[in-house]
């Protein structure tokens, strides 16, 4: 058997040592990408739960080796024109992070913040969650720095046919299937397929958010918020809890944080928050259906700022984010449940500290990656119920999966029959995560349990088709 490279080498061994070889693989992957602090995260929280695994499967010490590392990383140039006629050049990027389970899948994010070691960590976080919701799908994500706020249709337009024209020669419904995530919404994904279908010459299923006149599915844009609040449901009934009654504080107000919103007054609970980068606003007397169609309006159609909720509707408190643009005392906020669905890292410790002493419950990722480690600690040192944004957030893409299988077989399912699948997925991926923490000794401890259930398929796949 040929050796590996010494800097890389990772010997097999068992027992104690086998945690030196999962810190060993952490540490190489710091020593390769030490810039890449946000992938660093996401990688050692998975590592961190993988322990029990190895010691019960050694051989799997291979798998955890080549799982850190993409198989594929495009990077490419996106020039576009403004209004004004000037020339704006961006980075595109697509993170094909790992296949051994079916096709790269993963949303595009356009935001000034996209890099490398973002990307990378949604692409790993992608593999787990894909692989949580049962569904053939391997992992990938992918963007641009490019950022969509305060520019017209036109502009994006251009954008997008301009990002399709290098991307598309690298996806395919088979191969790689893109789709929606920040600053990426029906809008964008519209742009990019008309491109795509243009530059490949075929109508097929290689994006999934699609508008339903062309092969779209009913429920994909409810479906990550829908999805997270069926799994927080399932949490909270574990201590015989539920939504209804309860205060719920969400942050975000974008696709995710508008139907996890929805999805919270349809079971009983009382969102009394939502934000958005400038600030959040705080209703006392909850945001009721009314008032969430209008944010809606005020976000999807006017693409207005969520301060206007507070000049529109009476007894609204306002505040402005402190000067780090994702944090803001919304965590403050005496609630019962929290959903963070705006952005990575936007829970800290102290934010954590803040939500369980005003006796928060349940905290659910609407997010990826919403919560730092240390703030995750608190919640698990706490008795907090936790939910990880890979298992709680897995609808969207669990959807996206139904979406692509629709286009397949050319034919569609009705809103109720795409609701009750979701649902079915979400609670089987709540049943999944719990069962494992509590099978290798982790209980309540959702955390463990997803990244344990996540990595033993794609572990099984890839030690049947070999390390490639
Ligand atoms: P949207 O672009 O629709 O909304 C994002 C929301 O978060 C906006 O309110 C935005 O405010 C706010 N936000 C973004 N960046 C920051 C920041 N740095 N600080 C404070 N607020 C911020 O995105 P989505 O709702 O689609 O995605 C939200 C999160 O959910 C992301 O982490 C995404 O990866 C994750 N996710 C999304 C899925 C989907 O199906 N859409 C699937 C699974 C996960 P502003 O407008 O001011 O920027």
């Amino acid at each position: 058997m040929q050796e590996r490279p010494p800097d890389i080498r990772v010997n097999i061994i068992v027992g104690d040592q086998m945690d030196n070889a999962i810190k060993t693989i952490y540490e190489t992957v710091k020593v390769r990408d030490p810039n890449q602090l946000e992938f660093h995260q996401a990688v050692e929280e998975v590592l961190d739960s993988l322990g029990p695994v190895i010691s019960e499967y050694p051989d799997y010490i291979d798998v955890v080796h080549g799982i850190v590392e993409p198989e594929r990383v495009i990077q490419f140039r996106v020039p576009w024109y403004d209004d004004e006629g000037n020339l704006h050049v961006n980075r595109g990027f697509r993170v094909q992070f790992n296949s051994a389970i079916g096709p790269y899948k993963g949303g595009l994010r356009f935001h000034p913040s996209v890099n490398l070691s973002i990307l990378k960590f949604l692409g790993f976080e992608q593999v787990f969650k894909n692989s949580l919701t049962g569904l053939p799908m391997g992992g990938g994500k992918g963007g641009s720095d490019f950022n969509p706020k305060g520019k017209s249709n036109a502009e994006v337009k251009r954008f997008c046919q301009s990002f399709m024209s290098e991307l598309w020669r690298h996806i395919g419904a088979d191969l790689d299937v893109p789709a929606g995530d920040i600053g990426v919404g029906g809008r964008e994904i519209g742009y990019l397929f008309g491109m795509y279908r243009k530059m490949a010459n075929e109508f097929t299923g290689v994006l999934t958010g699609k508008g339903l006149s062309f092969g779209g599915s009913l429920v994909r844009p409810e479906a990550t918020g829908y999805g997270l609040v069926y799994f927080a449901r399932e949490m909270l009934a574990t201590k015989g809890k539920s939504f209804d009654g309860s205060k719920v504080a969400i942050s975000g107000s974008g696709n995710v944080a508008q139907f996890a919103c929805q999805k919270v007054i349809d079971l009983g609970g009382k969102p009394v928050t939502m934000s958005d980068s400038s600030g959040y606003i705080y209703d006392a007397s909850g945001i009721d259906r009314e008032k969430l169609a209008w944010v809606m309006d005020l976000k999807n159609n006017r693409r207005g700022r969520i301060k206007e909720y507070a000049d529109h509707f009476d007894g609204i408190e306002y505040t402005a984010s402190k000067p780090e643009p994702n944090h803001n005392e919304l965590w403050g906020t005496n609630v019962d449940v929290a959903l963070p669905c705006a952005t990575q890292n936007e829970i800290n410790e102290a934010e954590a500290q803040m939500l369980v002493s005003s006796g928060v419950i349940a905290v659910a990722e609407g997010a990826n990656m919403p919560c730092t480690p240390e703030a995750v600690e608190v919640f698990l040192d706490n008795g907090i119920l936790f939910a990880p944004g890979k298992a709680s957030n897995a609808g969207g893409v669990a959807t996206s999966g139904l979406e692509m299988s629709k286009n397949s077989l050319r034919m569609s399912w009705t809103r109720e029959e795409v609701d009750q699948k979701l649902e079915a997925i979400m609670v089987n991926i709540h049943k999944n995560a719990f069962e494992t923490a509590e099978k290798y000794g982790m209980p309540g401890n959702y955390v463990a349990g997803a990244n344990i259930a996540g990595f033993l398929k794609i572990a099984e796949s890839t030690m049947a088709q070999g390390i490639l």
